[in-house]
């Protein structure tokens, strides 16, 4: 087993790093202070000049102007990306647009890929993507009340779904609603393109996430069809197999996501070391680095770090040898391994900043807030390990 990298992947790795460190993390002050929307401008830049340089959607197919890397390589380079929230958005790479490009490049017709898959590859439209209601358990999504009913040649929609991530200026939704109420459970729902502009869609509000409403590309939406149609021809994928589109585009969804975590737990790690190393916490000058008790959460932040890296790395690995349902409960793993090493880092980084740990004069608060979902989003941490063990009981039990 060799754990090397190439030279050339090294060099890109570094090259997404050195942008991000250089670039991206100087406006967090900013993006803390004033929120996205004074950026939007300087972001724009920023997209295009990753576009020009050849770094644009790493992991996007090369025919949409990505730079098709495997999932590896990508797993490293999101790594890198992570290190800064706006990381993943000026790169072309971030959820949903990157699940909402996989799915539309896997099942939209020549029609709708140049309607829709274009333009949000090459970055200059946003999308969302609807499934979760507010009165239905998101945890199984066998559970929607949303109906798109086929009248002649239209689809007629009607219902309401929260946390519908980016759908504020979002020009697309990709829906999942009930299409067929009477056939069996996991053919009950279909995926239809909803332009946001369709008379009866409505983004109701923003829904506020622990005290902050985020705006924009950071936005949770709670969104309301009132009789909304759209042609039949919206439909996404065959009719009935919404679920099957759903896993298709949940499965990647996931290990992007705890790559990005990766990033994020670094950098709160190196964080906690440059505080306990600069902080003196006696007359005599004693630091926070000097106190056993700190270099021990040092020490066991990296450990987890590693042991996490290690993990999602092979979780890649094995979609790319053995194909992503042979790798079913290595994403499960990540899933809730890394998202909970995820908020052990970034709560022990915080805890070394003291005071200045909970404002917003560093990026660690946001972490705190913005990330404590992702035991949450993409399956809750319960789901995952229900899984995991329903296989290993059936396997290992004897
Ligand atoms: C920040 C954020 C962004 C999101 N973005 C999107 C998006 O863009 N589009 C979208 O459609 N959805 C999105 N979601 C919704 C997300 O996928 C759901 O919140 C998630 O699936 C859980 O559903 P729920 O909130 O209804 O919780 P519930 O299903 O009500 O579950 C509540 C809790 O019960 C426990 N639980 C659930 N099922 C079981 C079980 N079988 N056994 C044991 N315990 C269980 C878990 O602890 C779970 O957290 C987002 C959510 C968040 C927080």
């Amino acid at each position: 087993m060799d754990f090397s990298l190439d030279s050339e992947t090294e060099a890109l790795v570094t090259r997404y790093r050195e942008f991000v460190d250089d670039r991206l993390v100087p406006l967090e002050p900013q993006l803390l202070e004033q929120g996205i929307e004074p950026l939007l401008g300087t972001i724009a830049d920023l997209r295009g000049e990753v576009q020009g340089l050849g770094l644009w959607g790493p992991n996007l197919p090369r025919e949409y102007g990505g730079r098709g890397l495997d999932l590896l390589t990508h797993g490293l380079v999101s790594e890198a990306l992570g290190r800064c929230p706006l990381g993943h958005y000026v790169f072309g790479c971030n959820a949903p647009d990157a699940g909402n490009v996989e799915l539309l490049h896997l099942y939209a017709n020549e029609d709708q890929k140049r309607a829709w898959l274009g333009p949000l590859a090459r970055g200059e439209i946003r999308s969302c993507f609807g499934m979760t209601e507010s009165d239905n358990s998101g945890a199984n999504p066998l559970m929607l009340s949303t109906t798109a009913e086929l009248r002649g040649d239209e689809w007629v929609i009607n219902g309401r779904k929260w946390f519908t991530t980016g759908a504020d200026g979002a020009a697309l939704c990709i829906l999942m609603a009930v299409t067929d109420p009477e056939a069996p459970p996991h053919r009950r729902a279909s995926m239809i393109l909803v332009p946001t502009d369709t008379p009866g869609y409505r983004l109701r509000r923003n829904t506020p996430i622990m005290g902050h409403v985020g705006k924009d590309l950071f936005s949770h939406g709670e969104i309301e069809f009132e009789d909304c149609r759209v042609p039949a021809d919206n439909l996404l994928g065959p009719r009935e197999e919404g679920f099957k589109l759903a896993q298709a585009r949940l499965g990647p969804g996931r290990i992007h996501h705890c790559m990005r975590w990766l990033g994020i737990c670094q950098r709160s790690l190196e964080l906690m070391v440059r505080r306990a190393d600069s902080r003196e916490i006696s007359p005599e000058g004693r630091k926070l680095s000097d106190s056993d008790l700190i270099r021990g959460w040092i020490a066991e932040c990296a450990a987890e770090i590693k042991a996490a890296r290690l993990m999602v790395l092979h979780a890649a690995w094995r979609i790319e040898h053995a194909g992503a349902r042979a790798a079913r409960d290595d994403v499960s793993m990540i899933k809730f391994y890394v998202a909970g090493v995820l908020q052990r880092v970034v709560d022990r980084a915080l805890q070394v900043h003291g005071g200045l740990g909970v404002t917003d004069y560093t990026v660690l608060a946001w972490y705190y807030r913005e990330e404590r979902a992702a035991r949450i989003y993409d399956g809750p941490d319960e789901v995952h390990k229900l899984s995991v063990a329903r296989r290993l009981l059936k396997t290992l039990a004897g």
